[in-house]
Parts: structure tokens; C-alpha cells; sequence
């Protein structure tokens, strides 16, 4: 059976005052929480805190993008090597923020996979349809070209050592939920594509939903038979939210 995990993406909020009260609520919150696996996803420079601050604790803490390269004349990026000497577990890969403001395709999202798993960290791997594909009914070819895209190029026993996390782009920031049917169909399709190359990694395959996941939808979304916990923005930088969704999955 997979386990749930629930994963906050802070996003480009925080500060060292806030982020130490934060982490530890979320550290406290959570304490007497043994079914289910949780992270936060920091902006870079917030990570030796998270090391400092979770370093024995039950939580887990990852970065939110990482340089496709493993060193070299690359300005302003960072590499997988590097989130590792910070103790991340986890990295964010093509979040829809990154695809549509900053220009990565699936063909850099899945150079990005690559060389996190190389260095040893768990890529969380983002896709999700904008609100105009989903009203031209094509979530579902959407969806199976970015994962597509990434099977081609990493070999689909790769996917066993990665999260997904669907994220319907109109549903990101927007207090719109998609609704638990939603989102469901779209996890099963998703987990069918990948059954189609290997059962058994479709089967061990965590597939968090993110998108306006509150403590008040977190349960019935949770409860979904293929979503196996969530990717949290907003709600991850409010203690009491945070926790909530944590004590849902
Ligand atoms: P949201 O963001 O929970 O604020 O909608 C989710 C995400 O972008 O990962």
C-alpha cells in the first residue's frame, strides 16, 4: 500500500523569523503523526535553516527547482549536488510557475529529473493542464505529453524513485478546488499511463493532487482511491492549514 505525503512549496515567500515559528509549529503539529511522510520545499536560501531546524525531526525539506547541470558556468543556478549537501530529500520539477514564467519545457523539466535522481534526490515531477486546455476537453493529452515527454527520457523504472503531483494550473492560487471526481479521473489516468509500461510502478507510485488543497477539501480529496496526499502552496505557510491537511492525509 503506498503511503500518503504531504509536501508544502512555500513558493518565493518566507524569512528567518517567520520560517523558525513555521517550522516549528509544523514540527510540533505533526508530532503524533506516523501514517503519512511531510515536507517543506524552502527557496534556496532558506535551506540550511530547514537542515538546521528538521534535521532530527519527522519532517523532510527539498528545494523547488535545480539546474539541469552538474556544475559549470551557469550564473544564478543551482545544482542537485548542491541541494544534496544541504539534506534535501526532495526537488520540485516543472511546476507550471516555472513552465509558463520561465520557459522550461518537458524537455528541460525532464533534464531537471535526471540530474536530481543522479545526485540522489527525489524529484517531485508537476504536470497539469490550463483552464483553455480543460475547456477544449484535452486535460488528458495534455497531461500524458508531459509525462510522456519524461518516460521517453528517463526510462519508466526511473519514475519508481519520483513523486508526481497533478496540478491543474487553474486551480493553483486561485481558491479553485478541482473537485475530488476531478481530480481522481485525471490521478487514474495518469497511473493507467504509467500501468501500460510497468504495473508495479504504477502500483508503488505516490500522485499528490495540488491546487488550492485547504484543511476544509484536504479529506475528501485525500480519500480518492489514486490521490495519495498533496503539493501545498498557500496553505503551507499557515501553521494551523498546514497541519490540518498533514492530520487529513
Ligand atoms: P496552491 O499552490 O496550493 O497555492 O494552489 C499549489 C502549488 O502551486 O504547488
Amino acid at each position: 500500500m503506498r503511503s500518503k505525503l504531504v509536501a508544502g512549496n512555500w513558493k518565493m515567500h518566507g524569512g528567518m523569523v517567520q520560517n523558525r515559528d513555521l517550522l516549528g509549529a509544523i514540527v510540533a503539529g505533526t508530532a503524533a503523526l506516523h501514517k503519512a511522510g511531510f515536507a517543506v520545499c524552502v527557496p534556496y536560501p532558506y535551506l540550511y535553516q530547514a537542515q538546521t531546524l528538521l534535521r532530527d525531526t519527522h519532517i523532510q525539506w527539498g528545494a523547488q527547482n535545480v539546474s539541469q547541470h552538474d556544475k559549470g558556468a551557469y550564473t544564478g543556478e543551482v545544482s542537485a549536488a548542491m541541494l544534496m549537501d544541504f539534506g534535501c530529500h526532495y526537488v520540485i520539477a516543472g511546476h507550471s510557475e516555472r513552465r509558463a514564467l520561465y520557459g522550461e519545457d518537458s524537455h528541460t523539466v525532464a533534464l531537471k529529473f535526471k540530474a536530481a535522481q543522479v545526485a540522489g534526490l527525489i524529484p517531485i515531477l508537476c504536470v497539469g493542464e490550463t483552464l483553455d486546455q480543460r475547456e477544449a476537453a484535452i486535460t488528458e493529452k495534455v497531461v500524458a505529453e508531459q509525462l510522456d515527454t519524461i518516460i521517453e527520457s528517463v526510462g519508466i523504472n526511473a519514475l519508481a524513485k519520483s513523486v508526481l503531483a497533478y496540478e491543474p494550473v487553474w486551480a493553483i492560487g486561485t481558491g479553485k478546488t478541482a473537485t475530488p471526481g476531478q481530480a481522481q479521473e485525471v490521478h487514474a489516468f495518469i497511473r493507467d499511463r504509467i500501468a501500460a509500461h510497468s504495473p508495479e510502478v504504477a502500483a508503488g507510485l505516490k500522485i499528490l493532487y495540488g491546487g488550492s488543497v485547504k484543511a476544509n477539501n484536504a479529506e475528501e480529496l485525500f480519500a480518492m482511491p489514486d490521490i495519495d496526499g498533496g503539493l501545498i502552496g498557500g496553505a503551507s505557510l499557515v501553521a494551523d492549514e498546514f497541519i490540518a491537511i498533514c492530520r487529513a492525509a
